[in-house]
């Protein structure tokens, strides 16, 4: 793997009304691996994920992406960079087919050479039918081909594991490593360590808008601050 940085994450700061959602967040992620971004709920994942996606501008604090300072611009400049992410809940055109869901994504970097977004996520046998006529768990399939289909080189991934079957969950982790070894970055929010474990080792985890472990994940479950927030002692 390239130890080229992808994307450097400096002091974010993000707050709501005087509430520090992020309160200092720093880390570097890159090109071509796979980071967990883990914690308690309200500990600022989705957040974390929301500013580095364009969604909301932080309050302070730097974003670099291949060198280049890009805090504070908006989402669909940030997908024409190359970062694009998948949400915990998923909104397709419900009245659109499946197909017709990946045919509205302006695909304006084609470099990550997966072929047909629908294909690798396994829904290739559904394109026809309405979105809004999928299960929860092909729905993520689907936001996930969505994310996929304008071509990132940074994909944000908030909770993908809710909602899918043990199968399921195994096929997809399969999915995310394959995408890595194609030379995605990933950063992985997600609630269950099991599904953590298959994707990679290493890990932040968040309590209250600030880290408080980075490292491997086998040396995170006996840290005592971690067991701590996880287990509220
Ligand atoms: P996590 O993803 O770790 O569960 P979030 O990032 O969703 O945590 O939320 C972190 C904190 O920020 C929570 O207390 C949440 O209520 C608050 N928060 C997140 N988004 C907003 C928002 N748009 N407005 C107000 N508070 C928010």
């Amino acid at each position: 793997m390239s130890r080229e940085p992808l994307l450097e994450v400096t002091n974010l700061v993000k707050t709501f009304g005087g509430f520090r959602a992020l309160d200092g967040v720093t880390f570097t992620l890159h090109k071509g691996e796979i980071m967990g971004l883990v914690g308690p709920n309200g500990s600022g994942k989705t957040t974390c994920i929301n500013v580095i996606s364009g969604l909301y501008k932080p309050d302070s604090g730097n974003l670099r992406f291949l060198g280049k300072t890009i805090a504070g611009q908006a989402p669909h400049k940030m997908a024409r960079l190359g970062i694009n992410r998948t949400f915990q809940v998923p909104k397709p055109f419900r009245e659109l087919t499946v197909a017709e869901n990946i045919l509205v994504v302006h695909a304006t970097n084609k470099h990550t050479e997966i072929g047909d977004p629908l294909e690798f996520v396994g829904l290739k046998n559904v394109a026809h039918r309405k979105a809004g006529s999928l299960t929860s768990g092909q729905q993520k399939l689907l936001d996930l081909a969505r994310a996929l289909a304008s071509g990132p080189s940074l994909l944000l991934i908030d909770e993908l594991a809710a909602g899918l079957s043990p199968s399921e969950l195994d096929d997809v982790a399969e999915k995310l490593l394959t995408l890595a070894t194609r030379g995605i970055s990933l950063l992985v929010v997600e609630h269950l360590l099991g599904f953590v474990n298959q994707l990679t080792q290493r890990v932040i985890v968040m309590n209250a808008g600030k880290e408080i472990f980075e490292g491997d994940l086998a040396s995170a479950a006996k840290d005592e601050r971690v067991v701590e927030v996880y287990l509220g002692r």
